[in-house]
């Protein structure tokens, strides 16, 4: 038997508070130039995770639609009282995946990245580690993820295709 564990977070004033039933199935440093302006800092850290995986526990979010570096926009999901972003929906991977903002976690220390991406834009003081994983833009799913992660997207995409 494991122990279950959980990683709970929510916004500045509390009015939402979510919980992230499991690990992530990857962590995103993104380095764009979209993501820098969207935080006012150097980078955004996302856990990308199964949107049943994540429950509100308190509350509810506000989603705003906002524009995307690809043009698609991105779905951005604040409290709706102190207007802070816990996650993101993308176009890409719809609302099947969020990108929960790890800032937002109670401990954010839990998931640091498993990639860094959009280096090209990379504030040039930032230092990446060299043996952190890092791609100038974006990388290939079916080569970067752990085998396990791409199990749980297939089975994601499987039941939410479901009516
Ligand atoms: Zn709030
Ligand atoms: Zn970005």
């Amino acid at each position: 038997m494991t122990t279950e564990i959980f990683y709970d977070g929510g916004c500045i004033c509390r009015f939402v508070r979510y919980r992230m039933t499991t690990k992530p199935l990857f962590v995103h440093c993104c380095h764009c130039r979209w993501c820098q302006r969207e935080t006012g800092a150097s980078f955004a850290l996302n856990a990308l995770i199964e949107a049943d995986r994540v429950q509100v526990l308190q509350g509810e979010v506000e989603v705003v639609n906002t524009p995307s570096n690809s043009g698609k926009g991105q779905k951005i999901s604040r409290c709706p009282k102190c207007r802070i972003a816990v996650w993101s929906n993308y176009a890409g991977s719809g609302d099947a995946i969020r990108f929960v903002r790890v800032g937002s976690l109670d401990d954010p220390n839990c998931f640091p990245p498993d990639i860094h991406i959009y280096t090209t834009s990379k504030q040039p003081w930032v230092i990446i580690p060299h043996e952190m994983r890092s791609v100038a833009e974006y990388y290939r799913r079916s080569e970067t993820w752990p085998k396990e992660s791409l199990e749980r997207r297939v089975a994601l995409l499987a039941r939410w295709k479901q009516p």
